[in-house]
C-alpha cells in the first residue's frame, strides 16, 4: 500500500486561512497601496456580494472592472484603492460625495472609513441595487441619491471629500463648490484611453491640481436614466 507523505496541516492552514479579499488587499499592497485602514478594510469586504454570479470567481482580481449591467462595471480594486487612499491620505473624514453609486462597493470602502457618506447615482436601478444591498450588509450611515451628480448634492454640502467614480472632460464647478475649505475631490479627467486621476485640494483662496495615474473609466453622463 502505497502511503503518501503526510500532510502539514498547520502549513496547509496557514496557505488556505486568507480569505479571497485578505489575499486582494496583500495583493494591493504588493502594488503599491500603503494605507492600514484602506487595506484592513478591503481585506474584509466580501467583492463577489457586489457582482452577478457570473463574475464571483473574477471578484478578487486586483484589475477586473466586470458589468454591472446598464453599460456599467464596478470599478477595479487596485483604482478603488488607490482613489480611498488618496482621498483620505491621513485623515479620516467625517462627510463624503461619492459621484456614482453603481455596485456600491466604493461606496462600502468609504463607508467603513468616512463618518456620513453620500452617494449619488442616475441610473435609478443602480441606485436602489446598491441601496438594497448595502442596507443588507448593515451599513446605516449611507444616504442614497438618485440624481445627475455632476451638479453634486447641494443639501448636504459642503463635503470634506468628494470621489468621482466616472470621468469628466474637466471637473465640474459644481462640485469644486460643494468641497469644504481644506478638502479635497478626487476624480478621472479626460477622453476615453486618455484618462488621468486628478486630485483638487481647496485652500483658502486657490486649489492645487495634481494628476496622480493614468486610469479608465465609464463616462460622466449628465441628467437622470
Ligand atoms: N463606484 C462604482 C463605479 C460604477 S461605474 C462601483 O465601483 O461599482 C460609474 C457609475 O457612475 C455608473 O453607475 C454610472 O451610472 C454613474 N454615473 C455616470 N454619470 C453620472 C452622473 N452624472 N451622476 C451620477 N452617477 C453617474
Amino acid at each position: 500500500m502505497n502511503h503518501r507523505a503526510p500532510l502539514n496541516v498547520s502549513g496547509v492552514k496557514a496557505a488556505t486561512s486568507r480569505s479571497p479579499a485578505q489575499r486582494l488587499a496583500d495583493e494591493l499592497a504588493r502594488q503599491g497601496i500603503t494605507h492600514p485602514d484602506v487595506l484592513r478594510v478591503m481585506g474584509q469586504l466580501e467583492r463577489h456580494r457586489f457582482v452577478d454570479g457570473a463574475f464571483h470567481a473574477r471578484a478578487y482580481e486586483p484589475q477586473s472592472a466586470l458589468p454591472i449591467g446598464f453599460a456599467q462595471t464596478i470599478s477595479q480594486p487596485a483604482v478603488v484603492a488607490l482613489m480611498t487612499q488618496t482621498l483620505l491620505e491621513g485623515k479620516r473624514h467625517a462627510r463624503v460625495l461619492e459621484v456614482g453609486t453603481g455596485s456600491g462597493y466604493q461606496t462600502a470602502v468609504l463607508a467603513q472609513l468616512c463618518d456620513t457618506v453620500f452617494t449619488v447615482e442616475r441610473v435609478r436601478a443602480l441606485s436602489e441595487q446598491a441601496r438594497s444591498r448595502l442596507s443588507g450588509m448593515g451599513f446605516r450611515n449611507v444616504h442614497f441619491g438618485y440624481a445627475d451628480g455632476s451638479q453634486g448634492w447641494l443639501p448636504y454640502a459642503p463635503y470634506d471629500g468628494i470621489l468621482v467614480t466616472a470621468a469628466g472632460a474637466e471637473v465640474p464647478e459644481a462640485l469644486l463648490k460643494q468641497l469644504a475649505p481644506h478638502g479635497r475631490l478626487v476624480m478621472p479627467v479626460g477622453t476615453p484611453g486618455q484618462q488621468v486621476l486628478r486630485v483638487v485640494d481647496k485652500r483658502i483662496t486657490r486649489y492645487s491640481v495634481q494628476d496622480i495615474a493614468q486610469v479608465s473609466f465609464v463616462p460622466l453622463l449628465g441628467g437622470k436614466a
